[in-house]
């Protein structure tokens, strides 16, 4: 039996974490452009008026600020094409300037996603999206870890949690969160489960987790009966929710239920402030290590 002592949650908190590591990130870049008189830039493209594309391309582009990485932003309309967008990529695929490229997802629906990323050139390609990224991840030689699930395992790892041998459970199979995430668990030697919309029993798997990774795009999804006693959540999604009363008009709400899932687990990421900011930081991390690959 778990007494309450010990299944009081630890928040694992993203923003002073990301905050240590851009500091970090800040001298290193700080020390290695004054040797070479080079600076890393990053361009960061987003396509139409999406609100929340635009929060995260701000942010983006003030952690570069806060690190010592130039950043441009390009701003193309909703309306723009396929052939536009590639046309802007071969623009900055060529320019010696530029050390990685992002584009902000999800792209309007008339661009074709898939043709878009595979134009990044895979040494640019910070968000780590790339078909030639992706399998240099899965083979466990990854050039890029694309950012959310290096976050997520780095967060683990500076707050002296284990993977080695844990049952993870990831619900969710994105190209961008689930798949890679469960490819990092497994290469650190976790047991790993990864559920979708197909899955059936999905509560007794999680049940299972000795650690669950979120990430479905489901608010409050993950709720205590699923939660086994002490595990270590990680809670990716991000679902805006209208609430009147927020200045913004709106909540941010994770997939996990914080409220019920706290009292139970070990450990558990807040939203917003937990995987959100890692994120960040670890597209600070790619980014310098994209001008430094290339200098
Ligand atoms: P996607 O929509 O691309 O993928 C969602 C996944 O969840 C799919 O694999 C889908 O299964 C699965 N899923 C959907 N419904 C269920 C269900 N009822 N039961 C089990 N599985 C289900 O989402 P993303 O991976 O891009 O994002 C997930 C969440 O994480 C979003 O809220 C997003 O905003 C957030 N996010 C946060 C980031 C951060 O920095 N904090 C970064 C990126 C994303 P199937 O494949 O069968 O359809």
């Amino acid at each position: 039996m778990v007494s309450a002592e010990q299944t009081r949650a630890r928040i694992l908190d993203g923003r002073v974490t990301s905050d240590q590591i851009k500091l970090e990130v800040a001298a290193e870049v700080a020390r290695w452009s004054a040797e070479r008189a080079v600076k890393p830039r990053l361009a960061a493209v987003l396509v139409g008026d999406d609100d929340a594309s635009a929060v995260y391309v701000r942010n983006k582009v003030r952690a570069c600020a806060e690190v010592g990485i130039e950043s441009d932003q390009r701003r193309l309309p909703a309306s723009t094409t396929t052939e536009e967008l590639l046309s802007l990529i071969r623009e900055l695929n060529q320019s010696e300037d530029v050390d990685g490229i992002l584009i902000q997802l999800p792209l309007p629906g008339q661009i074709d996603e898939a043709t878009i990323i595979k134009a990044i050139d895979p040494e640019k390609d910070v968000d780590a999206f790339h078909p030639s990224n992706v399998g240099l991840l899965a083979m466990g030689r990854p050039r890029f870890v694309p950012c959310t699930p290096a976050g997520i395992i780095e967060l683990l790892d500076r707050n002296q949690i284990g993977i080695a041998g844990k049952n993870a459970c990831v619900v969710g199979r994105s190209q961008i969160v689930g798949r890679p995430v469960a490819s990092l668990l497994l290469q650190r030697d976790a047991t790993v489960t990864i559920c979708h919309s197909h899955t059936k029993n999905l509560s007794e798997i999680c049940l299972q987790g000795d650690l669950i990774v979120a990430a479905l795009g489901k608010p409050e999804f993950v709720t205590a009966d699923m939660v086994k006693e002490g595990a270590v959540i990680i809670d990716v999604g991000i679902t805006r929710l209208p609430d009147s009363s927020k200045k913004s008009g709106f909540a941010l709400k994770g997939d996990v239920h914080f409220a019920s899932v706290s009292p139970k687990c070990s450990y558990i990421t807040p939203v917003p402030g937990g995987v959100g900011p890692m994120t960040i930081a670890a597209l600070m991390k790619n980014t310098f290590k994209a001008c430094m690959d290339k200098n």
